[in-house]
């Protein structure tokens, strides 16, 4: 009898670390280090500090949570994030939501054929990501599309990406063509899985995932339409390990204010050749000495890539900033 009640009391008071991979509204779903899924809440008290945020726990979160009697859970603790995305609520309240935490890559997912991704979306994601700190792999889909031209045209794109410094992967996510390379980097690592709706993502996650469901994202993209934006963000299991978080609805990351040596920094090759510019504060766009508008000029610096920091660069108007995704 005393034994009983021992174990009993472990179990009632026991606190566990675990993972958040999914996130329905007031919801979370909790891995536990020991593999158990458990369902859980914020206790009331528990806020975050330093984050306005409409959720603040996301998925990828490391937790601590408190188990009770009901097999639920209450989410005690946040363990510190190393990268958090972010995108603005669309409401009033300047509220954040948090996609996901602890991202250790993103996939961007981009099609030169059926749609025609632009290098002003490829280009400001980039840099966004750069300031996340999160790497990103750019994955040219729908291979099997493309004729000649439209094949010499997406290698001219991926040498330009590549030579930036960004692990470019041409796959078909209908053929299964160069799949097994996604599957390589997928492995052990949480990814974020981005990009323009029709460019292949569900195609992608299904032929990786075999079995997945993906009815939530119809669900998502639905809660998406209304007024109080609720993203459920997941984290879909690879069967050898790591995690793909698959967001519909997000196409690119949150927006932020930046002065112009910021955004510089996040254009790889333009932050290298702004060393060599006269002024320290230079914005490389009229500037006498400007190293960065003669590489431009030798072609060291692709015209697209220039053209679109411009395009942020005078994006100082947020809201426009964000109709470009
Ligand atoms: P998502 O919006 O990014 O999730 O895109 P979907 O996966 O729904 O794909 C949009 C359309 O593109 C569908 O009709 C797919 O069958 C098609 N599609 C996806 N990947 C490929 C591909 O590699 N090649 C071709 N030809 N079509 C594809
Ligand atoms: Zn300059």
């Amino acid at each position: 009898m005393f034994v009983f009640f021992l174990v009993f009391f472990i179990f009632i008071s026991i606190t566990m670390q675990g993972l958040v991979i999914k996130n329905t509204g007031s919801w979370y779903t909790v891995k536990t280090v020991e593999g158990d899924i458990v369902e859980c809440k914020i206790k009331g008290n528990f806020r975050l500090k330093g984050i306005r945020s409409t959720n603040p726990v996301a998925v990828g979160d490391h937790v601590e949570i408190e188990r009770n009697q009901q097999d639920t859970a209450f989410i005690t603790a946040i363990g510190d994030r190393k990268n958090y995305i972010i995108r603005k609520s669309q409401n009033l309240s300047k509220q954040s939501h948090i996609i996901a935490a602890n991202v250790d890559q993103a996939f961007l997912v981009v099609t030169v054929e059926r749609p025609q991704t632009s290098t002003t979306f490829i280009d400001r994601f980039l840099a966004t990501a750069e300031a996340y700190s999160v790497p990103v792999v750019l994955v040219f889909n729908k291979t099997d599309l493309l004729d000649d031209d439209l094949m010499r045209y997406q290698q001219m794109m991926m040498d330009l990406y590549e030579t930036v410094g960004y692990k470019c992967v041409p796959v078909s996510a209908e053929t299964g063509d160069g799949m097994d390379v996604l599957m390589t980097l997928l492995h052990d690592r949480i990814t974020l899985l981005s990009g323009h709706s029709g460019v292949g993502k569900s195609t992608m996650i299904n032929r990786l995932l075999p079995g997945v469901n993906l009815r939530t994202a119809e669900i998502s993209d639905a809660h998406n339409t209304g007024m109080h934006t609720t993203t459920f963000s997941e984290m879909l299991p690879l069967p050898g390990g790591g995690y793909i978080i698959d967001t519909p609805g997000i196409k690119g990351f949150g927006t932020f204010n930046m002065e112009p040596e910021e955004l510089t920094s996040y254009f790889k090759e333009i932050f290298h050749f702004s060393k060599d510019c006269r002024f320290n504060n230079c914005t490389h766009t009229h500037e006498p000495g400007c190293a960065v508008l003669k590489a431009v000029e030798d072609h060291y610096i692709a015209a697209s890539r220039y053209q679109s920091y411009l395009s942020m660069l005078e994006d100082k108007d947020e809201n426009k900033y964000r109709e470009a995704y």
